[in-house]
């Protein structure tokens, strides 16, 4: 049964597509590299912050997205996912909370397992139909281009903690650097 946004206390994030705009960088040794949007950073930390727990949950694997996690304080990792409704369980189990008060944000036909077992699927507007389909959210933001972001700010609005995070900025009682 859908939850309603107020009362999500978990939000998965998927990476590819999402966090990025999919695009994969390989050089001549196959070397890869994914290009992160430090507006998604800060409201990673202006989320955590706020109280709304932060993971990442994605089909991929690589030292790249350990090394954001790490940047960012994202403790909640589950890499190389085959099936992602399994492992947004374990990292609802493993945060402490029920997959009723998880948010999963998506691009893919890979996230529609996760989008079966959370309380509040949430969809980037460039994502494939059947994504946003299944999605009781749709934002307005391209993967890549700050759409964690948005997803953040609407669930922190939602959730009647956004101004206070605000207030924190407007005063400089944050000191954060960039994200
Ligand atoms: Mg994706």
């Amino acid at each position: 049964m859908p939850t309603s946004p107020s009362q999500i206390k978990l939000l998965l994030l998927d990476v590819d597509g999402v966090l990025t705009d999919g695009g994969l960088y390989m050089d001549d040794n196959g070397l890869q590299s994914k290009r992160f949007n430090v507006r998604d950073g800060l409201g990673i930390r202006l989320a955590q912050r706020a109280g709304l727990k932060i993971g990442f949950l994605t089909g991929k694997l690589s030292g790249i997205v350990k090394h954001r996690a790490d940047e960012l304080g994202v403790g909640l990792v589950a890499q190389g996912s085959v099936n992602k409704a399994e492992d947004a369980r374990k990292l609802a189990i493993h945060a402490g909370f029920t997959l009723a008060q998880t948010a999963h944000l998506g691009d893919d036909l890979i996230d529609l397992p996760a989008f079966g077992v959370v309380g509040f699927p949430m969809a980037v507007i460039n994502a494939v139909p059947e994504v946003k389909a299944a999605a009781q959210w749709i934002g307005t933001v391209p993967g890549g281009e700050g759409a964690a972001r948005e997803a953040i700010e609407f669930l922190l609005k939602e959730q009647g903690k956004w101004e206070a995070v605000i207030e924190k900025y407007r005063s400089a009682a944050v000191r954060d650097g960039q994200g």
